[in-house]
């Protein structure tokens, strides 16, 4: 059976939402996504979302976001991110998105490391993410699929023809006349990651397969502080506000080593505070820990009613030594778009949100920039297809794959890929590990494998590679001797 569609999206995080969102009932949508619709990067984000809080704001945004990126931001793109917040926030807002608010009813502006003023909007303290999310897919109009993994785009010449998919019904060829990548960025491919376990950078091997290009995939950001102690690869994040407001981190002496590092502590940048502790873990094979005591536990609840509940799901309280580690957080690069998401080189096939390289976060993202970066060219892109003359093209059937999607021992090659990006590629990196990583990949590339593992593996290459091709630091990306 062949199915036949307008626009078939891949994801239902934030970014395949909002595109959807942009089409109105008529149009025949399809939302594809790996397993629940909340299964997603999204659904965990809890900062906010920076906007530019009016017109003459938009300046000092666009400043703060290249002054984050080092030098190696897309300008053009920046300044379309930061102007068209506006709009994006008006939209959200007569959407009905509960963002907080004051007893008046103004929007309440939060500040994050290095934004020079208060402009990031949030919504249910820190579950803007999860309320973000739950808000945006109750108004879809469209067929959403859940339990559907793209394995492959059907690519010919310049042009995206639909995708194989693999459901619990089987596996099925369905086309489309535009085709949107919403899949997320990498985490999956790392031993401690905060993102959900649906995002693995399989899109991204496929992108590569097809000969498509992805950018900046050394310049990845890593978190400073999640919890340590559950068994999944997905550790949950411990908010940068904690620091902010007082939480320490310590050694098991309790003792605040951060101070070796850095003279401002606690309060260094995210990298600096993340490979401070990276190393100290290393060089002295430590536990570290952050300590919570000097919060009132009431205090902490309400303040932090996320963070609250998750430890008392694991057992522990704000009085309790919390056991952390820095984690992969974030990919800046991704799949290279022009300013509409247009995928270079393609006629018709898109990429928005995580996935897409826009250039807009450089070498290193400022902070909560990113659902921002998502909402602002998903509506891009949708308004470039909506605005296409009904182009008379000609549908192309593809005969539906027989690779073996997954093998016996994928399961472990999976941890030890894992591992070695981890360990090899992560946040302090010497050439001399990546070249091991990289030998590493290839041999199993080289394996009896299936083609999902395969796909993370061509998305790991490039990222080592890319590594290796950037001789100093700059950024997210930090090289020693
Ligand atoms: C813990 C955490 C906190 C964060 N906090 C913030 C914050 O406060 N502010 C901010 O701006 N950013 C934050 N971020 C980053 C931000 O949440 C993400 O960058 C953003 O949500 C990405 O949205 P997305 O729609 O591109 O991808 P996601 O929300 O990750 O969605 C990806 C979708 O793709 C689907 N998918 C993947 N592969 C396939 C496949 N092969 N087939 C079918 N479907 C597939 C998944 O199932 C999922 O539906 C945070 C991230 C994390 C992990």
């Amino acid at each position: 059976m062949a199915y036949h569609y307008d626009v078939i999206i891949i994801g239902a995080g934030v970014a395949g939402l909002y595109a959807a969102l942009q089409i109105n009932r008529h149009k025949k949508v399809l939302i594809l996504c790996k397993a629940q619709p909340w299964d997603c990067n999204t659904f965990y984000a809890q900062g906010g979302i920076a906007v530019a809080k009016n017109k003459d704001d938009i300046l000092l945004h666009i400043r703060d976001t290249l002054n984050a990126g080092a030098g190696m931001c897309d300008t053009e793109n920046v300044e379309i991110m930061s102007i068209q917040s506006l709009e994006v926030l008006d939209d959200l807002i007569a959407r009905g998105v509960p963002f907080d608010k004051d007893e008046t009813g103004n929007l309440l502006f939060t500040k994050e490391a290095a934004h020079s003023t208060n402009r990031i909007i949030h919504a249910g303290g820190d579950c803007t993410g999860r309320v973000l999310h739950s808000h945006l897919i109750t108004q879809i109009p469209h067929t959403l699929w859940k339990n559907a993994t793209v394995t492959e785009l059907l690519i010919h010449d310049n042009r995206c023809y639909g995708v194989n998919v693999l459901t619990k019904r089987g596996n099925y060829n369905l086309y489309a006349r535009d085709v949107i990548i919403a899949s997320g960025g990498v985490g999956g491919l790392f031993e401690m990651h905060t993102n959900a376990h649906t995002v693995a950078g399989e899109l991204h091997g496929m992108i590569l397969e097809n000969g498509l290009k992805l950018c900046d995939m050394e310049m990845l950001q890593f978190h400073p502080t999640v919890f340590v102690q559950t068994t999944r690869a997905r550790k949950p994040l411990l908010s940068e506000a904690l620091r902010g407001e007082g939480a320490q981190i310590v050694d098991k002496d309790k003792r605040r080593f951060l101070f070796d590092y850095d003279s401002r502590g606690e309060l260094a940048p995210r990298d600096t505070v993340a490979r401070a502790i990276y190393d100290y873990q290393q060089k002295y094979n430590a536990e570290v820990f952050l300590d919570l005591s000097m919060f009132r536990e009431h205090f902490f609840e309400k303040r932090f009613p996320n963070i609250a509940r998750t430890l008392h799901g694991f057992g522990y309280s704000c009085y309790d030594p919390i056991p952390i580690s820095p984690a992969f957080h974030y990919c800046m690069g991704g799949i290279a778009t022009d300013t509409n998401g247009k995928i270079l080189g393609m006629d018709n096939l898109y990429a928005i949100g995580e996935a897409a390289h826009t250039g807009v976060h450089g070498a290193n993202r400022l902070a909560s920039n990113s659902l921002l970066e998502a909402l602002v060219f998903a509506r891009r892109a949708t308004f470039e297809i909506l605005g296409k003359e009904a182009s008379t093209w000609k549908m192309r059937e593809f005969q539906p794959r027989n690779d073996i999607l997954e093998c016996e021992y994928d399961g472990n090659l999976k941890q030890i890929l894992r591992k070695l990006m981890w360990n090899k590629v992560g946040i302090i990196r010497k050439k001399s590990a990546l070249l091991e990583a990289l030998g590493g990949v290839e041999v199993m590339l080289q394996s009896h494998i299936g083609r999902l593992l395969r796909l993370r593996l061509l998305t790991a290459k490039n990222i080592i590679e890319s590594a290796l091709l950037r001789e100093e630091s700059l950024g997210a990306h930090y090289l020693v001797e």
